[in-house]
């Protein structure tokens, strides 16, 4: 893996793909500046070892053109702020305004350039405009884990414009890291925990991970297509029916293969999707019509957190329930205490992919696991087991 040690930056302009897409109010300030602080790491190494930078990303989705919304010119502000430097921007990212502030940048200096998207080539993956983008920098550096899944032109095709003078930053090298050590290195047992809504959006991550775990602990909403796959009473609980099928074939790969498939035995449920609705635990295939599972019950959550306490590795994807509302959050927050405890115990568990992190940040537990991942649907791609265009792109130049 070619990281930013393989370069000697003196002298040199950086150009870093980065992900800049973050949230705003509407006073265009940034309320979520944790993908920008990903990334001062990378900008920082580079400026103390005597680089320039040249920032890129994108930001929203603009249809073509410019649109004063979408303009990187907002985070200006912040980004100073964070790096305690002058942040100057160009403007464009390709004309030649902003040619003129990158040919002339000194050491210690930074620019950021105006959103990719303002050009419809950045999403096609056009090779002119990665080309024209190039002549923003001598070393291309990608740090953008977030949008590593997309082959466009500022996160793949620029690579090949720089032969021998690309690399990974920080955060990127750090995610390819945390990923690989779960994927190819686990230290046995190995849980997944996987939950959230719907058995749709998880059926590869699981099918690519049974050759690798010893346990599979399912949770949230997709347990329920899981139960009547089994021949279980859900009542309204969500489910699936065109994917009762493909449970069962899990199921049945999962006794082939001898991995411990874990479905949550009790549920806790209610007569309406609301905090406020009437509630009660039930055994999971007995849920009667008019009622909903919305959280894994006590009985599974204690032998969820058993599993996950014994484990030495976990990876946790998904919600075990609708944690969002107080009344169905125990059973994800118990689980989130277990991941932390079996860290605690020397276990190497890594939180990703969406509404797990968000559930991680609502307990403040984000310091006590041993990675939560930045990206979404990059980090569910190589769970898939799938090679990221951003990646691949790098690891060809
Ligand atoms: P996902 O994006 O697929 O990981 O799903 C996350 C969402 O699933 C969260 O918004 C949860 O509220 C929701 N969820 C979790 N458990 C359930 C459930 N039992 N019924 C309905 N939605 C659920």
């Amino acid at each position: 893996m070619k990281t930013l040690t393989d370069f000697s930056f003196k002298g040199k302009r950086a150009l870093i793909r980065v992900d800049f897409n973050v949230p705003f109010n509407a006073n265009k300030e940034v309320t979520d500046a944790t993908r920008m602080e990903a990334a001062l790491p990378t900008v920082n190494y580079i400026l103390e070892n005597g680089g320039s930078v040249v920032l890129m990303s994108h930001l929203g989705r603009p249809s073509d053109g410019y649109e004063a919304d979408f303009s990187l010119s907002h985070i200006v502000p912040k980004l100073s702020e964070l790096l305690g430097r002058e942040v100057e921007f160009a403007g464009d990212c390709i004309g030649d305004k902003a040619f003129s502030v990158t040919n002339r940048l000194s050491a210690g200096k930074i620019v950021l350039l105006e959103n990719l998207r303002f050009y419809n080539e950045e999403k096609k993956g056009n090779s002119s405009f990665a080309e024209k983008l190039s002549g923003h920098g001598d070393i291309y550096v990608n740090d953008a884990f977030g949008t590593a899944h997309r082959a466009h032109a500022s996160t793949s095709i620029i690579a090949g414009f720089f032969e021998g003078n690309s690399c990974f930053g920080k955060l990127m090298q750090s995610e390819l890291d945390s990923i690989r050590r779960v994927m190819k290195n686990s230290a046995k047992p190995f849980t997944a925990i996987i939950g959230g809504a719907k058995v749709s959006s998880k059926i590869s991550i699981i099918q690519n991970l049974m050759d690798k775990l010893d346990n599979l602990i399912i949770g949230g909403g997709m347990s329920y297509t899981f139960i009547k796959a089994m021949g279980g009473k859900v009542g309204n609980s969500l489910v699936e029916d065109d994917y009762l099928e493909e449970a069962k074939a899990i199921l049945d790969v999962a006794e082939e293969k001898g991995v411990r498939i874990l479905i949550p035995e009790d549920s806790m449920i209610a007569d309406d999707f609301k905090n406020n609705a009437k509630r009660k635990i039930v055994d999971s295939s007995e849920i009667q019509e008019g009622w909903m599972g919305l959280d894994i019950g006590p009985k599974a959550t204690e032998q969820y957190s058993k599993c996950i306490e014994e484990s030495k590795t976990i990876l946790w994807n998904g919600p075990m329930g609708v944690f969002e509302m107080d009344n169905f959050q125990s059973g994800t927050k118990k689980i989130a205490y277990s991941v932390v405890s079996a860290t605690e115990r020397g276990a190497y568990s890594l939180v990703g992919g969406g509404d797990s992190v968000a559930a991680i940040n609502k307990y403040e537990l984000k310091e006590h696991v041993s990675y939560v991942s930045t990206g979404g649907g990059a980090l569910l791609e190589l769970i898939e087991g799938k090679e990221l265009p951003g990646v691949a792109a790098i690891e060809n130049h």
